[in-house]
């Protein structure tokens, strides 16, 4: 997979994805990422990316041409015949960014990451060219890049080889539709807490049931909407039930 990131600050996207997973699944070829800097798609000599609103107002926005430009070289430069890249703006005005969407677009060939910043980017822009427009949460930051590299490492994630063990990706929480289970290492005890006690019989069955049911009641009690569209056996309902007597219970 390919991703490049449209970005006046490329250092901030190079600078993470050097360490950790993300740098060794760079490394090892899994996905490639580039940034493209608008500034030197400008005109001006003093490579000029921003100006002041029409109609006025405080801050400053930046300009289509310049992204434009970046946009239509990455587009050129894509490799022929090759699946058209999806066209994402950054910002907080877009569609939520889920796992549904990291999954989607793990299985595409190229990825083109729009960054703002500023008040954002002249709206011609987004209208020309994006095909998705996502936010990484209600709140806003100062740039698009860190919800560029929110992007890259939840799709990194998802991309064969990119983890040792993929069923890792795979029991994640959101990704598998439930929280994730607590989780122990050595050493068993810790400052008078025991590790709970079926995670050490080495009995596969009792540890599979255990486990399930903790992430439904981990779920069940921090994030109940996601059981209305997790997939569910009919021994995970009767689980749920259980949790929801002895709760009503506790109340
Ligand atoms: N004035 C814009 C607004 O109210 O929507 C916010 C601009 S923000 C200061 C600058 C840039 O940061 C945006 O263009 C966008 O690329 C990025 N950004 C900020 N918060 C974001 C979020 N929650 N999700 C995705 N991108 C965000």
């Amino acid at each position: 997979m390919r991703i490049t990131v449209f970005t006046i600050f490329p250092e901030l996207i190079e600078a993470a994805c050097r360490p950790s997973i993300l740098g060794a699944a760079i490394e090892s070829g899994v996905l490639t990422v580039r940034t493209v800097d608008p500034r030197d798609y400008t005109e001006d000599r003093h490579r000029k990316v921003d100006d002041v609103p029409f109609g006025g107002g405080a801050g400053m926005v930046m300009m289509a041409p310049p992204i434009a430009a970046a946009l239509d070289s990455a587009l050129a430069a894509e490799p022929a015949g090759a699946r058209k890249p999806r066209i994402v703006f950054l910002t907080p005005a877009g569609r939520p960014f889920q796992q549904d969407l990291a999954r989607a677009w793990a299985r595409e060939d190229s990825l083109f990451l729009v960054c703002g910043r500023y008040k954002g980017i002249d709206d011609r822009a987004r209208r020309e060219y994006a095909t998705d427009e996502v936010s990484i949460g209600d709140y806003v930051l100062s740039g698009g890049e860190l919800p560029a590299l929110v992007v890259i490492d939840a799709v990194m994630r998802l991309l064969p080889g990119a983890l040792g063990d993929f069923t890792s990706a795979e029991e994640d929480s959101i990704h598998s539709g439930l929280l994730e289970v607590p989780q122990y290492t050595r050493p068993r005890e810790f400052r008078g807490e025991r590790v709970p006690e079926v995670l050490l019989s080495g009995h596969h069955e009792n540890i599979r049931r255990w486990r399930r049911r903790a992430a439904l009641e981990v779920t069940y009690r921090r994030r109940p909407d996601l059981l209305e569209r997790a997939e569910l056996t009919s021994e995970d309902r009767m689980i749920l039930e259980e949790i929801r007597a002895r709760s009503g219970e506790s109340d």
